[in-house]
């Protein structure tokens, strides 16, 4: 029989503060991902950040060190809010699942896309994040974090750079997520593909 899980809404803390949910987090088990992961990966940035960047899932040096876009990925997207004229440290950024969901190959753990259940089940911590923060813009990197919010018949590439209202925020751009940019095959393309993304973000700075 498949194991079953609580509902994410049982993990939520009473008192609602970005730091009581980083908290709560850490305990949640309402899907299979905390079972192979080592850590939540929760949201992090000032607390009157405008600006909310949502991408996929924490990866392998996200889950080992417990914070958002720490690695490669966050590296590209570091040198692309800078090259927008966003400064990191004023920007919230989180992700849509907090677990990373990842296949074990041989020493390594490859990335998987996260299965629509796990993104559902963590929705709870995303929309309570954006229920705290209240931000004025949010940036969806990534088809997952598009679809999670804005359906899945949603396309980054057909509707990534326009700005969305009605959603969860005054403003909501999607956009390319800087793993894709990375996986651009030759530099011409990821040349053009950091480009795109850093338009994005500087019509989410206006
Ligand atoms: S991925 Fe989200 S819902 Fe699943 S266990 Fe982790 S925090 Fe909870």
């Amino acid at each position: 029989m498949p194991q079953k899980f609580p509902p994410t809404e049982t993990f939520l803390p009473d008192n609602l503060t970005l730091r009581t949910l980083q908290r709560a987090s850490k305990a949640c088990q309402g899907c299979p991902l905390y079972l192979g992961a080592t850590q939540t990966v929760f949201g992090e940035g000032p607390t009157d950040a405008r600006v909310m960047l949502v991408g996929e899932q924490p990866g392998d040096r996200e889950d080992v060190e417990g914070h958002p876009f720490v690695g490669p990925a966050g590296k590209l997207l570091d040198e692309a809010l800078a090259a927008a004229g966003l400064a990191r440290k004023t920007v919230y950024i989180t992700n849509a699942v907090k677990h990373f969901y990842f296949e074990p190959r041989g020493k390594f753990r490859l990335h998987k896309r996260p299965p629509a259940t796990a993104v559902k089940a963590c929705r709870p911590w995303l929309a309570a994040e954006v229920d705290v923060l209240k931000p004025r813009v949010v940036v969806l990197l990534g088809a997952t974090a598009a679809q999670a919010i804005l359906g899945a018949s949603f396309r980054v590439t057909r509707d990534r750079g326009k700005v969305i209202t009605g959603s969860i925020a005054p403003a909501v751009i999607a956009t390319l997520h800087p793993s894709a940019v990375l996986r651009m095959p030759g530099a011409g393309e990821m040349d053009a593909a950091f480009r795109l993304l850093v338009a994005d973000l500087k019509l989410a700075a206006r």
